[in-house]
């Protein structure tokens, strides 16, 4: 498996539930390796950029309110195949439908405040490492 890097972000409602420090603990566990971290309270435009993708959607508006409700922690990860290892290990989008043992399972409590984000493939984990590292070397 190629090593690749995916964006993680421990969102709003992990880090005000004082979730953060386990959900990393998995996530060192797991084998990844933490390349870039930063706490960061986005604004409600910062939300609206990075979910771009997602503007026509319906739950656009609560999403980009919710990510801007408080601090994150936005995360560079490397592994072996890291974007598709990092969506296994956070589990369904809805906590309800999760796997038993996930992050989305265990610190998830409905299907916006979920707990953590990751990039979904190589063109999405490229934007987003670039929205939050622009211009970074990262660390070896
Ligand atoms: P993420 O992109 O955050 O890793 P995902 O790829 O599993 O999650 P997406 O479909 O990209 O899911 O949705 C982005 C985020 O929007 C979800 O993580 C969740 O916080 C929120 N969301 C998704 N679907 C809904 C919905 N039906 N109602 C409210 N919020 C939703
Ligand atoms: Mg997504």
């Amino acid at each position: 498996m190629p090593t690749e890097r995916t964006l993680a972000i421990v969102k709003p409602d992990a880090v005000r539930a004082r979730h953060a420090g386990h959900i990393i603990q998995r996530i060192e566990e797991a084998g990844f390796q933490i390349r870039a971290m930063r706490l960061v309270h986005l604004t409600k435009r910062e939300a609206e950029g990075f979910y771009a993708v997602h503007r026509e959607r319906p739950f656009f508006a609560s999403l980009t309110s919710f990510m801007s409700s408080g601090p994150a922690i936005v995360l560079g990860l490397e592994a072996p195949d890291a974007i598709r290892k990092w969506r296994t290990l956070m589990g369904a989008t809805d906590p309800a439908k999760a796997d038993p043992g996930s992050i989305r399972k265990e610190f998830g409590t409905s299907i916006e405040n979920n707990a953590t984000h990751g990039s979904d493939g190589a063109d999405t984990a490229a934007f987003e490492l670039g929205y939050f590292f622009p211009g970074i070397q990262f660390a070896r």
